[in-house]
């Protein structure tokens, strides 16, 4: 049970409408902040340490907007401030929350002010929509993107929100608001949101991530319990990481709330599963000693690999927690195709599948990937945000046909394989260019079977070399379909 004394208490949403608010961030949810804020009545300054051309001109979209915008100064507390929105990804260290605690001024991100705010639009009526929240180190936007398809096979007009994109704070302040929300939650997100209280949530599984933001995988995970606070019907976690269920245990729940778990093997009471192909939930049934109820079969996922079938039942978990009938699970997933760059089959070219995974940006993400696939030969390397190799490389061994590495931290990855798998054959390019990927596929290519893998799930992040993911994602296509030209001209 938490105890914890909530310091954000005083503040209300009278003090946001009549008060002077500083935002910290001039991003995406930072400006959104803003004008929402100023739209209540709020006297709102934007503070941000860059002072670029882009800043410049953001900012002075948002003065037309009647805001004031700090450029140059992320760190002193303008004067009068009454409460700080801060944007997620500004860290808990900020000198500027320094002065806020020494001020008693409370901080808030961008969740709490969208939970506290929520249902106070202008001339709205009854209770505002329920959140049901996903969060995770991996698979929250997928498992988010299906929940929403499933609610939406419900008939509920559902839209995935938070940190897949869209800003909480439009969505909670719209004149016409939707009926319930499927809610991507990121653990800065949790960080800065005390007080939120969700219908049901899950927390689908933790690896080591952002620890330089949290500073211990101890703090990160607390932040990631925070989803499950206060939850009223269901806390969902995930049977093979017992960590996530360790986090139900500890969150302080509403009376009568439930444990629930999703598992890919035959599930227990109160547990989501697989039997025989088929996804199966024995939670929300009448008898869950005695009954089982048919949700979908594992073909209707896209793609069907282990780790999003887990993510299929996470999503079940939660539509189910809020009522939704079984046809609607089945029918929202046979609807649900992933974004781009998340185990997205490119093209296949002499009997050898090309997958792109750019995504896979940690080794969490890439170990389920690989899981995936019998015989790889797998692209990796980029940059390694302090991770180590070992237990990737060392779980995926058996499937490796071989490995090309680019990239900044590739050596990492190198040394790991030489320690875990001397016997796999291992090109390091020695790159770190744009450039370096179509070689990485023309090397895959060379060393492919029939019936392998060609699989790009790098286990870092991308900025070594590319803009982000999805240009390295798209590297990566480029490369495979000139090859398959290349192929096709040969063959003339
Ligand atoms: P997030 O929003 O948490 O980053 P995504 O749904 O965008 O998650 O998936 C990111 C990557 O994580 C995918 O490309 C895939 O490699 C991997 N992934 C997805 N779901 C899972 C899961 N349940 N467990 C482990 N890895 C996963």
């Amino acid at each position: 049970m938490s105890t914890e004394h909530d310091p954000l208490a005083a503040a209300t949403v009278e003090a946001v409408q009549g008060g002077h608010v500083t935002v910290a961030g001039l991003g995406v949810s930072g400006s959104s902040a803003a004008r929402a804020l100023r739209r209540l009545g709020a006297r709102v300054t934007v503070v941000d340490g860059g002072d670029s051309e882009s800043h410049r001109s953001r900012a002075s979209e948002l003065e037309a907007d009647g805001v004031s915008v700090r450029l140059g100064d992320a760190e002193s507390l303008p004067a009068d401030t009454d409460l700080i929105v801060t944007s997620p990804g500004w860290k808990p260290q900020s000198p500027l929350f320094a002065a806020a605690e020494a001020a008693g001024v409370p901080v808030w991100g961008d969740v709490e002010l969208a939970w506290r705010l929520r249902g106070t639009a202008s001339g709205k009526t009854g209770t505002p929509a329920p959140w049901l929240a996903v969060t995770g180190t991996n698979g929250k936007t997928t498992t988010v993107q299906m929940l929403s398809a499933i609610l939406g096979a419900a008939g509920l007009r559902a839209p995935a929100v938070g940190n897949i994109g869209t800003p909480l704070i439009d969505v909670v302040l719209a004149d016409d608001p939707p009926d319930v929300l499927a809610v991507e939650l990121s653990s800065y997100q949790l960080h800065w949101a005390p007080s939120l209280r969700a219908h049901s949530a899950a927390v689908l599984n933790l690896a080591p991530d952002h620890l330089d933001w949290h500073g211990s995988m101890e703090a990160y995970a607390a932040d990631k319990g925070r989803a499950y606070e206060g939850n009223q019907v269901a806390c969902v976690y995930n049977c093979a990481d017992p960590a996530t269920e360790q986090l139900v245990r500890q969150a302080d729940v509403v009376e009568g709330c439930r444990a629930i778990g999703f598992t890919l093997g035959s599930p227990g009471p109160s547990e989501l599963g697989v039997v025989d192909g088929i996804l199966v939930d024995r939670a929300f049934v009448e008898d869950r000693h005695k009954q089982a109820q048919e949700l979908a079969e594992i073909t209707d996922i896209t793609p069907a690999a282990p780790h999003n079938i887990a993510n299929a039942l996470a999503a079940a978990a939660l539509a189910r927690a809020y009522g939704v009938p079984a046809a609607a699970v089945r029918d929202g997933l046979r609807a649900f195709r992933p974004d781009a760059h998340r185990i997205a089959h490119v093209a296949d070219v002499e009997g050898v599948a090309y997958v792109d995974d750019s995504k896979a940006t940690n080794t969490h993400a890439t170990q389920a990937s690989l899981a995936a696939y019998d015989s790889i030969v797998w692209i990796a390397g980029g940059l390694a945000k302090g991770a180590t190799f070992d237990e990737l490389v060392r779980a995926s061994a058996p499937r490796l046909r071989a490995a090309v590495l680019i990239g900044a931290d590739r050596q990492l990855i190198h040394e790991a394989l030489t320690r875990h798998a001397p016997d796999v054959p291992v090109v390091d390019l020695a790159r770190t260019d744009t450039g370096a990927m179509a070689a990485a596929v023309h090397e895959a290519a060379r060393l492919a079977r029939h019936g392998d893998t060609v699989l790009m799930a790098p286990a870092c992040a991308s900025m070594d070399m590319f803009v982000n993911y999805n240009a390295r994602g798209d590297a990566f296509t480029e490369a495979v379909r000139s090859l398959t030209a290349d192929r096709a001209h040969d063959a003339e």
